[in-house]
């Protein structure tokens, strides 16, 4: 089987460029290892945020900035090609502190952000200000910062909206195979899985947290490691949210979920109460009526996290036409990586501006 384009991984991350290059008019296969892997799209939390992103890295800032920008095209082109709704909501997202010194930290974050990446209008919201913002809320909250371009989006919806887009542009979605290995040669890849063979120009690696074994087949490097997540989900609640809060969302459906904590766990998927508690105590703290609510599901997902957190981009040197793809923030960066990143791959070279997202970042310490 021959393509223009083959992505190795049917997440987020892979779906997204998948489904972009399809757009583009390539010819792409979407290889996917399944149900026996570590899936951090089936897992999240499905914010599109912004305030928090690129602190030290600005180019990283404005990806991200660019990707909530491009999410209602992506939104609303896959909703029109397939009828699958990813609920995409931008009403601003407010990360609450519950200490005056969590808010004096989080106010000198956001000036450090606004001073190295420019104006994007998040600030600081006092006590009384976030009351009038958002009713019920706890004493213990002193305030919060607000960005008005923050936003959810539904990770599961989204993630059947790129499979099925590229279904419908003519591309295949190969699950139930795990590549390990890959004759490469500049601008001409063969996947091998079994007695089967996959034939592109281009080759993606978007594995999540197997792309660390397969980058080097391609002469690329990919240093990922899991960074644990759990998430606690309650009995649907009626609306009563107008914003996105960074530990907390309703979802459509009305089921609130809380998370998400950052554990080095390795690749342990397992829900712990202490590590719960704590996230069910601080939510509570800031919605007191919550303590009200059921809970009705909890699970711990792995993030795919490189050593300083930001996202790899790289074609590789030794055999161009292979790119590297991960990031951390694969909900809140589809926008981008369908409709930036994809038509860059088809068009076989990454902007300059991608220099920063390079691998070789990490060979050269800042500090
Ligand atoms: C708890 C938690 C909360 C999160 N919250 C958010 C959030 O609020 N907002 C946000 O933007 N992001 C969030 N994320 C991150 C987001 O989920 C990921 O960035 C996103 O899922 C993209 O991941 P991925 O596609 O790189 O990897 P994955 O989703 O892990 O997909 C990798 C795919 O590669 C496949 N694969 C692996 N090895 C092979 C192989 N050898 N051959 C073939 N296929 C292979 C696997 O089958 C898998 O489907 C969160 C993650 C976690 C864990």
């Amino acid at each position: 089987m021959a393509y223009d384009v083959i992505v190795i991984g049917g997440g987020l991350v892979g779906g997204a460029i998948a489904w972009g290059a399809a757009a583009k008019g390539a010819s792409v296969a979407l290889i996917d290892q399944g149900d026996i892997a570590f899936r951090a799209a089936r897992g999240n939390f499905g914010l599109v945020w912004v305030q928090s992103k690129g602190a030290g890295m600005p180019a990283y800032a404005h990806w991200t900035r660019a990707s909530a920008e491009l999410w209602p095209e992506l939104a609303d082109t896959l909703a029109g090609a397939t009828g699958v709704d990813a609920a995409l909501r931008q009403r601003g997202g407010l990360a609450f502190c519950l200490t005056d010194a969590e808010l004096e930290e989080r106010a000198s974050l956001l000036t450090r952000m606004h001073n190295e990446s420019g104006d994007i209008g998040t600030r600081i919201v006092d006590r009384d200000e976030i009351r009038a913002m958002v009713p019920g809320i706890g004493d213990r909250v002193v305030g919060a910062s607000f960005c008005p371009i923050d936003g959810e989006a539904h990770p599961l919806h989204l993630l059947r909206a790129l499979h099925s887009g590229l279904l419908r542009l003519g591309g295949d979605y190969l699950p139930g195979r795990t590549v390990d290995a890959i004759d490469a040669a500049p601008n001409s890849f063969t996947v091998r899985i079994g007695a089967e063979r996959f034939i592109a120009e281009k080759l993606v690696i978007a594995a999540g947290l197997g792309s660390r074994e397969l980058a080097p087949l391609v002469g690329l490097r990919m240093p990922v490691t899991p960074l644990r997540g759990q998430i606690i989900v309650t009995e649907r609640l009626r609306p009563f949210l107008d914003y996105t809060c960074h530990t907390l969302r309703q979802t459509v459906e009305g089921l609130v979920m809380m998370g998400d904590s950052q554990e080095d766990a390795g690749f342990d998927t397992s829900v712990g109460v202490p590590v719960l508690r704590t996230m069910a105590e601080r939510n509570t703290a800031v919605f007191p009526a919550l303590k009200e609510a059921s809970i009705v599901r909890v699970w711990a997902a792995l993030r795919v996290m490189s050593p300083d957190g930001f996202p790899i981009y790289e074609q590789s040197e030794r055999y161009p036409g292979a790119f590297a793809a991960t990031c951390h923030s694969g909900v809140t960066l589809a926008g981008a990586h369908a409709l930036a990143l994809a038509p860059a791959i088809v068009a076989g070279e990454l902007p300059e501006h991608f220099a920063a997202f390079s691998a070789r970042r990490f060979d050269v310490p800042t500090h």
